[in-house]
C-alpha cells in the first residue's frame, strides 16, 4: 500500500514509523530542509538550547516502544527529583505549589477564603453546555484558584487564555472527573480506587523525561530510520480525490509534480492543512482555518551560578496574568536535566507572548532577551548580565483547543469517515504534547494498516 505522510514533525514521523514497521510503502514529504518541526535542539557555546519542547511526560507505553525501535533507550533521562517543586508568582514573590495537605494549609499562594472555597467543590453541580476552562474552574473551585493556579498552568501548557479554551477539548481528563464522577475531588478519589482494583490497567505515573542530547534526537533518529523515504524541501500543495485514490500535488527544487497514493495523512498545522485541502474539501478547510495559533518567544539565558541568588531547586515558575508581568514563566532547565549549561553556569528558559501578550513576540530578538533577563533578574534576584542568550520566535506556536474545537474535530472525523485512507494526525487533534503525538501516530498507522 502506498501511503503519503505530509510533515516530518513528531506526529508525521511517528505515523510513518509505525506504517513502515507494518509493511506499508510510505513516503514523508517535508517542506523544510530537515526533520523535527517544532522540536528543535541546538548546542551553542556549550548550552543545550531547546527552542521548542524541553521534555514530555511518560503518559503512554508507545514512547518506549519507539525508543526501543530506535535503540535510544539509554538516551532517555528523567527530570531531577527536585523538579517536583514548582512555583507560582503572587505579589511579586515565588510560592511553592503545595505537595500535600500540610503545605496546602500553610501556603501563602491562596488566601484562607480561597482555600475554604475548595472544600465546597464536591457540592457544586454539573454544567450542561460547553464551558471555557475559566468558567469551569471558577464554578467548581472559585476565582482565586483560577487566577493563582489554573491561569498560570494554562499559560505553561497552551500559552493560552482560560476564558477561550474549552475545558472539554483542552483538558478532557479534568472534564471527565465532573462528567463521570460528578466532581473533581470525588473523581480523583474514586478514580484512584478504581485504578487500584485494576492493577493491570493502572496508569503509568507520568514521569517527565527528556534526552541527554536534547529532544531533537527523537525526530532525527526516526527520520534516519526512514532514510530516503523522507523527502525534504518538498511541500505538499494540495490533495484531491482521484477515483478511490488520492492525487497529491508536490513542489520542490523549482518544479511541481503529482503522485498518487492509496492513503494520505496530514501531519501539518491546521493553517497548513487548510491550504492543502481547500480545493477538494472547502468546508473542512473553513473549519480548520478557525484554529488559532498565538505566537510565543522562547528566550534561553545563561548565567554564572553565583549570579542567581535563589537556590534554583525546582522546575521553575509560572506567572498568573493578574500579576501583570512581561513573561509567562521560566523553566530552570539546568536544574531539571543534565548537560544543559557549561560547568559553573545555569540555563533558564523563559516563555513570552502567547494569547496573553502576543504583541511582545514582534519585538526584536535582542529586545526579547532584554525583557526576559530584566524580568528574571527581578523575580529571581539575578545580579549582572546574562553570559549567554538565544531567542527563538514561533509566529504560530501552539494550537488552541478553544470553545468550538470539538466541532472542528468532528468535522475532521466526518471527512475521515467519508474517505477511507484520508487521515489527519497532528497536534491540533487529540493532544498537543510530544507524548500524545507519538501515541496518536501509532493509532492512525494501525487504522490504516488494519
Ligand atoms: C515553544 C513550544 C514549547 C513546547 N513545549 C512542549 C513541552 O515542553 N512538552 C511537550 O510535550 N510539548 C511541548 N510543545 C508542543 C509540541 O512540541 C508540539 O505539539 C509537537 O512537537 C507538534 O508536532 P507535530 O508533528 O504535530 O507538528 P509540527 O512540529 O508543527 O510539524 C509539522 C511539520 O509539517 C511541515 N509542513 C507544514 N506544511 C507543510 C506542507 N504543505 N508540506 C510539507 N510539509 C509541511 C512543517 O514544516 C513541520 O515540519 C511545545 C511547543 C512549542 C511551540
Amino acid at each position: 500500500m502506498r501511503v503519503a505522510v505530509v510533515g516530518a514533525g513528531i506526529s508525521g514521523l511517528s505515523t510513518a514509523h509505525f506504517l513502515e514497521k507494518g509493511g506499508a510503502d510510505v513516503r514523508v514529504y517535508e517542506k523544510k530542509g530537515g526533520p523535527g518541526g517544532t522540536i528543535e535542539t541546538k548546542v551553542i557555546d556549550g548550552y543545550l538550547v531547546e527552542s521548542g519542547p524541553n521534555s514530555t511526560s511518560e503518559t503512554n507505553a508507545v514512547i518506549d516502544e519507539v525508543l526501543s525501535d530506535l535503540s535510544i533507550m539509554d538516551e532517555k533521562v528523567y527530570a531531577d527529583e527536585n523538579s517536583k517543586f514548582r512555583f507560582i508568582l503572587r505579589n511579586g514573590k515565588l510560592h511553592a505549589l503545595p505537595s500535600g495537605p500540610g503545605s496546602f494549609l500553610g501556603t501563602g499562594l491562596w488566601s484562607a477564603g480561597g482555600k475554604l472555597r475548595l472544600f465546597g467543590e464536591p457540592f457544586v453541580g454539573r454544567a450542561f453546555h460547553e464551558e471555557s476552562v475559566a468558567d469551569f474552574v471558577t464554578r467548581r473551585l472559585g476565582r482565586e484558584f483560577l487566577d493563582y493556579a489554573i491561569n498560570p498552568f494554562v499559560a505553561g501548557v497552551y500559552a493560552g487564555d482560560p476564558s477561550e479554551l474549552s475545558v472539554r477539548a483542552a483538558f478532557p481528563k479534568l472534564y471527565a472527573l465532573e462528567e463521570k464522577y460528578g466532581g473533581l475531588l470525588k473523581g480523583t478519589i474514586k478514580g484512584a480506587r478504581e485504578r487500584k482494583k485494576r492493577p493491570d490497567k493502572a496508569r503509568v505515573s507520568a514521569k517527565l523525561f527528556a534526552f541527554k542530547s536534547g529532544m531533537g534526537i527523537l525526530t532525527r533518529k526516526l527520520a534516519d530510520r526512514l532514510g530516503d523515504r523522507v523527502q525534504y524541501g518538498t511541500s505538499v500543495d494540495s490533495v484531491n480525490l482521484d477515483g478511490n485514490k488520492f492525487k497529491v500535488k508536490l513542489s520542490g527544487g523549482g518544479r511541481a509534480f503529482y503522485e498518487t497514493f492509496e492513503s494520505v495523512i496530514l501531519s501539518v498545522p491546521a493553517y497548513a492543512a487548510t491550504g492543502v485541502v481547500k480545493s477538494w474539501l472547502p468546508e473542512l478547510a473553513s473549519e480548520l482555518s478557525k484554529i488559532k495559533y498565538p505566537p510565543v518567544a522562547v528566550a534561553v539565558l545563561g548565567y554564572r551560578r553565583e549570579q542567581v541568588k535563589i537556590d534554583l531547586k525546582g522546575f521553575g515558575f509560572l506567572i498568573p496574568e493578574v500579576e501583570q508581568r512581561k513573561i509567562l514563566g521560566t523553566i530552570w532547565s539546568s536544574s531539571i536535566f543534565p548537560n544543559r549549561a557549561p560547568e559553573g553556569f545555569v540555563e533558564l528558559t523563559t516563555f513570552l507572548g502567547g494569547s496573553r501578550q502576543p504583541k511582545l513576540v514582534s519585538m526584536s530578538e535582542n529586545e526579547i532577551a532584554k525583557v526576559a533577563h530584566e524580568e528574571n533578574a527581578i523575580l529571581m534576584k539575578i545580579e549582572g548580565m546574562p553570559a549567554f542568550t538565544s531567542v527563538t520566535k514561533w509566529d504560530r506556536a501552539i494550537p488552541q483547543y478553544n470553545i468550538g474545537h470539538l466541532a472542528i474535530v468532528h468535522a475532521v472525523e466526518h471527512v475521515e469517515g467519508l474517505y477511507q485512507g484520508f487521515h489527519i494526525c497532528s497536534n491540533f487533534k487529540d493532544g498537543i504534547s510530544v507524548a500524545d503525538c507519538i501515541a496518536n501516530g501509532k493509532k492512525v498507522a494501525e487504522r490504516i494498516l488494519g
